[in-house]
């Protein structure tokens, strides 16, 4: 049987081969989350010549300032910005977070979990998946465009079941230079995500046998309709 590791490879493979260049889109609530839960991953993507773009759903101009230089020290290719308040999260946001995706054309999203105590960031996760939804109708857009699959990452909560665990060992130390650039909240709570990102990362390394990893888990889009005809198969295997 193949592996999913093996699976996900032949995939990549596949959409090279098929001239579909593979990218990411990481789309978050807040500067700094996309350091915090994905910040190796994005890095060790760009080492590897994937094209990573960024979202974030709230931001202000100083908090803006320290994103952009995160997302620079990470070699992020497209930023997407807000000038929106935390509390003004809603699903009325779905309509922007299509507009990027269909812009970015990722063929993965990372963001949030269901299961993060932050309420905002679980909005966010339900925004990204009515987003995929939305973007994929080839009814409404000309340049519709599907999500393959969509990565959950951690911030406080961790997964107790994770799917996927990335060795960002060659990435550390650059997504903490990328989450230092967040000078606003980096020395909150007694240096409190320093210490978060280095114990997290070092635990998910320890179980995946490396120095460092992230840890996500998985979901497919869900859909009924015909804007993803690989969910209509004749046989599972
Ligand atoms: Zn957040």
């Amino acid at each position: 049987m193949l592996s999913f590791t093996m699976l996900i490879l032949k995939k990549r493979k596949a959409l090279i081969m098929s001239g579909k260049s593979p990218s990411l889109l990481v789309i978050v609530a807040h500067p700094d989350d996309e350091s915090l839960g994905a910040g190796g991953t994005i890095h060790q993507h760009v080492r590897n010549g994937i094209p990573v773009d960024v979202h974030c759903m709230t931001g202000n101009d100083e908090r803006n300032e320290e994103l952009k230089k995160a997302c620079t020290v990470l070699g992020v290719r497209n930023l997407y910005l807000s000038e929106r308040d935390d509390f003004d999260i809603d699903m009325s946001m779905v309509h922007e977070v299509v507009a990027t995706i269909l812009k970015s054309r990722p063929t993965i999203i990372i963001t949030h979990s269901e299961d993060d105590y932050n309420r905002n960031h679980q909005i966010c996760v339900q925004i990204v998946q009515q987003a995929v939804e939305w973007a994929s109708h080839i009814t409404i857009f000309d340049n519709a465009h599907r999500v393959e699959r969509i990565y959950h990452m951690e911030i406080n909560s961790l997964h107790s079941h994770p799917h996927i665990q990335v060795d960002i060992s060659e990435s550390y130390s650059t997504a903490l230079r990328a989450l230092k650039q967040h000078k606003s909240q980096i020395s909150k709570a007694n240096d409190f995500y320093e210490k978060l990102y280095d114990a997290r990362t070092r635990l998910r390394g320890v179980q995946a046998d490396v120095k460092r990893a992230e840890a996500f888990t998985i979901s497919l889009p869900e859909h009924a309709g015909p804007f993803y005809p690989e969910n209509s198969v004749k046989t599972l295997l």
